[in-house]
């Protein structure tokens, strides 16, 4: 990684320390370095700072170690998908979405996965390295800004931790960035405007119930027996249905939030009437809300999603037993919804990128 510092990563008592200590300045500069890192400022925009001071900053640090170096919007539904680099070169995705209650931003933890989930593109060459909470933060705020510039009054309002990599494989940064997520005098998201979403690593889930952040709870799940997760999903050998699902209703009890369980409708897989009737009893008594996900193809893997039809059959099924759930709306159809996808051809490619 690079040696420079990442400004955006740092918390109030690490900026004045260095602002105080090593810059010979006055406190409340790193205030004011503050208030520009959160609106997504670079160093040499900052213009209330000294130009020495500015020049001083940018030999040791960086603002934001994130950068948006592609951008693809849909045309039906404003959805637009970003490809990043990191200060060392390697690239990460994310996508924002436009509901009615505002924006969403899809964040990515980790460059690559190391879950092995067969339906995932994010894990086809594993994990590369974990991101850190500058890196975390260093996403919402470029995405903020890359907006802002068409709409000033939008800003990412939800944060979805569903981009590349498991959250709970990268514990401490993800709770450090969702720590300073909600900062008053930074970014200021709400966590109840947060969702985690992981395959199940349980001793994970129970020290994330214990961390006292109102943050949604997503759990992919997938399918409603550990023959057929354990198919999908390597995870599932080290943790069963039914210890991920203990660690869910203990998610519930401890937070009162309900959890959401995702559940990627597979062509052959996991979409028959019978496993449907199989998932309901296996969620009796848990607080939660199905959402149901049409795979996206991913063409490395010869996973498909089923039939319009038998989505619908699906969900019928999980609501006529007594079970909440939706099918996800689909965003961003035309700009190659699928996750993973953009990182890997720019991989293939690189001279695509407007760097
Ligand atoms: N590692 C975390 C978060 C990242 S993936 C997790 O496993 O939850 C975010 C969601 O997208 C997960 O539910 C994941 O299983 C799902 N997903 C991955 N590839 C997909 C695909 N091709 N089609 C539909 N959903 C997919």
């Amino acid at each position: 990684m690079s040696a420079r510092l990442q400004l955006l990563g740092m918390d109030g008592a690490a900026l004045e320390k260095l602002v105080v200590d090593e810059l010979g300045e006055s406190r409340f500069r790193a205030k004011q370095i503050a208030q520009w890192l959160a609106r997504g400022a670079e160093i040499s925009e900052m213009t209330n700072l000294s130009a020495k001071l500015r020049e001083r900053l940018a030999e040791i640090a960086v603002a934001n170690p994130v950068r948006i170096v592609q951008s693809h919007r849909s045309k039906i539904d404003g959805t637009e998908k970003f490809l990043y680099a990191l200060e060392d070169g390697n690239l990460i995705e994310g996508v924002v979405m436009r509901y009615h209650h505002g924006d969403s931003l899809c964040v990515s933890t980790q460059v690559g996965c190391r879950m092995g989930c067969a339906f995932c593109a994010s894990t086809l060459d594993g994990r590369v390295r974990n991101l850190t909470p500058g890196e975390m933060l260093g996403q919402v705020v470029a995405a903020n800004r890359h907006i802002q510039r068409e709409d000033p009054a939008r800003r990412v309002h939800n944060i979805v931790l569903m981009g590349s990599g498991e959250p709970l494989d990268n514990y401490d940064s993800v709770v450090a960035f969702l720590r300073r997520v909600n900062d008053p005098e930074g970014l200021n998201i709400s966590l109840r405007s947060v969702s985690l979403s992981t395959c199940g690593l349980v001793p994970k889930m129970y020290d994330f119930a214990g961390e006292g952040l109102p943050v949604t709870l997503s759990i992919s799940l997938h399918a409603p027996n550990d023959d057929v997760r354990c198919k999908i999903m390597p995870v599932a050998n080290a943790y069963p249905i039914g210890e991920v699902l203990a660690a869910c209703k203990n998610y519930v009890e401890k937070t009162g939030r309900r959890v959401i369980v995702e559940y990627a409708l597979i062509r052959g897989v996991n979409c028959a009437l019978s496993q449907a009737d199989e998932l309901a009893a296996r969620l009796r008594g848990l607080n939660c809300h199905v959402n149901l996900i049409p795979l996206n193809d991913v063409k490395e893997r010869n996973l498909h999603a089923p039939e319009k039809a038998e989505v619908a059959a699906f969900l019928r099924r999980l609501n006529s037993r007594g079970v909440s759930a939706t099918v996800r709306r689909e965003m961003g159809a035309d700009i190659d919804g699928a996750c993973g996808q953009l990182r890997r051809k720019a991989l293939a490619s690189p001279a695509d990128l407007n760097h």
